[in-house]
């Protein structure tokens, strides 16, 4: 392990960007290098703000040379550490927040290219202002970026409908790790010309290249929308009403998002101006979005059909229907903030992990006891993404417990969900990715065919090991 880059070295990366671009130990560099929970703290003697992707290249070739370590870096909201410098590689720093330019919106094409650094509430607006949708959507949107949304093939609410970002990108722009640049900006819906290699950079985390812009498809933005909570006895109810509702409504159906009890007693105690969002208390609830490109009465009568069936079966318990836009915003604020009200209940041990749906409420039954039988008392919290078979399965400390005794625990209470996970044919990680704090475990989950060929694959782009080392993989130089 090297003692840390030369003076020379680092002034040579600065001269890319200009010295007021370029960031050093005399800065506060506690953003880029603090995992955004505190779960982890990295350290790094740069950061650099290219401006273009010219930049990026002449960063990269300089890298690639000196064998330097880098690490891009977006918003850095990620959840799994992938954009936090480790101290041991002695890596610099590359956020793409100045690259944050418009290329071009084609609304007759529905496509809109941007560079990497663009907030995505940006786009999301800028579609809006053109009576347009760009549906990925999530907690983060405020400042999270395109590049590490694309980097890390970001889910959230929208995927029922419109899929994950890999979906929803139709061409990429990268810096390969030599300095050489891919204009692969596609702008086609119909491209079948040999292998599809954008979609080896997206989900890669930053491992294969730095991605500098891409194009995003764009929806017609709907005409109506509704927005709806329903209460349920258990997790099966939730899928049968999930299922009914999406029988009757097809891509209608734009969003199902399940909270359970806690989650609704959580808003309550730690966010003041929430209301319980049914008059009596039920085990489980779900959110539920119907939207119409044709009107808002289309979308209302669809909701009221739906639900209607769902309390004539008896598989609802109760719902209430958003009154007013102001109210759809406030039901869709309480789902975003089910997260943030986790913290001031300590401690959390967080999973973020698919199966296929039908299995979605035996995960959630066989689950509870597997972790209370390693820590009595643990509070499960599990929500999120019903319709995508992907649930944030989170546990709360016990009531009483200091947070240190409790994540002890951490390991026991992730190999047990996630031998349950994988008996019931599900996935680790659904949407966050693998980064730093799932790397160990991929091994377990991959067959060595599939490892091969990923390593492979980064050999073949990345040879020196310099793009974001440690992530994902380990290092190639670890590998026996
Ligand atoms: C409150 C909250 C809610 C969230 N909800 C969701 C959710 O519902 N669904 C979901 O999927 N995620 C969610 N996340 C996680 C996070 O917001 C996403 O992973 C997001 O896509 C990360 O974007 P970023 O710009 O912050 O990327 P960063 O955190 O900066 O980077 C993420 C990874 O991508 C790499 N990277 C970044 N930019 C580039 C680039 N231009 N080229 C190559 N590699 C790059 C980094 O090296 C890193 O490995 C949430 C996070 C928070 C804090």
């Amino acid at each position: 392990m090297s003692t840390g880059l030369s003076a020379e070295l680092l002034s040579r990366f600065a001269a890319i960007v200009g010295t007021r671009n370029a960031l050093g130990t005399n800065d506060d560099l506690t953003h880029y290098t603090h995992e955004n929970r505190g779960y982890v703290v990295g350290h790094t003697q740069m950061v650099l703000k290219p401006v273009n992707r010219n930049e990026v290249a002449e960063i990269l070739k300089l890298a690639n040379e000196t064998r330097t370590a880098i690490v891009p870096q977006g918003g850095h909201t990620g959840h799994m550490g992938g954009a936090v410098p480790l101290k041991e590689m002695n890596s610099i720093v590359l956020s793409t927040e100045r690259m944050n330019k418009v290329i071009d919106l084609d609304l007759e094409g529905n496509t809109l290219c941007v560079e990497a650094g663009v907030i995505l509430e940006t786009i999301q607006n800028l579609a809006a202002q053109n009576d347009r949708l760009f549906p990925l959507a999530l907690g983060a949107q405020g400042s999270c970026m395109i590049g590490g949304n694309i980097s890390t093939n970001a889910g959230g609410t929208g995927v029922l409908a419109y899929g994950n970002t890999r979906d929803l990108v139709m061409g990429l722009e990268v810096v390969l790790p030599n300095g050489e640049i891919w204009d692969g900006l596609n702008r086609l819906r119909k491209n079948n010309t040999g292998y599809d290699l954008k979609n080896l950079f997206i989900g890669a985390e930053g491992t294969l290249g730095i991605i500098t812009a891409a194009v995003l498809k764009l929806f017609p933005a709907p005409a109506g929308r509704e927005v709806a909570w329903a209460g349920f006895s258990s997790p099966q109810m939730a899928l049968a009403f999930f299922q009914s509702a999406k029988a009757r409504a097809g891509n209608q159906l734009t969003a199902f998002e399940l909270v359970p009890r806690i989650g609704i007693d959580y808003l309550l105690k730690h966010f003041p101006k929430y209301r319980d969002p049914l008059g009596a208390s039920h085990s489980w609830y779900g959110l539920v979005e119907i939207s119409s490109g044709r009107s808002i009465e289309e979308a209302r009568n669809l909701m009221e059909e739906i639900f209607s069936q769902g309390l004539e079966g008896a598989i609802v318990e109760d719902g209430a229907l958003a009154t007013s836009l102001a109210q759809q915003k406030l039901f869709w604020q309480m789902r975003e903030d089910l997260p943030h009200s986790q913290r001031p209940e300590g401690a959390s041990i967080a999973h973020d992990i698919s199966v296929p749906l039908g299995r979605v409420p035996e995960l959630i039954e066989r689950g509870e006891p597997l972790v209370t039988a390693i820590v009595p008392g643990a509070r499960m919290v599990a929500f999120g993404h019903l319709g995508d078979g992907n649930i944030h399965f989170n546990f709360s400390k016990p009531e009483g417990m200091e947070d240190g005794d409790y994540m002890v625990f951490r390991e026991q209470v992730n190999a047990a969900v996630f031998e349950l996970v994988l008996e019931l044919g599900g996935s680790i990680s659904a949407e966050h990715g693998i980064g730093l704090f799932k790397r160990d475990i991929l091994e377990q989950v991959k067959s060595p065919v599939e490892m091969a060929m990923m390593r492979q694959i980064k050999q073949m782009f990345d040879p020196n090991g310099i793009m974001n080392p440690g992530k994902v993989l380990n290092r190639l130089s670890d590998q026996s």
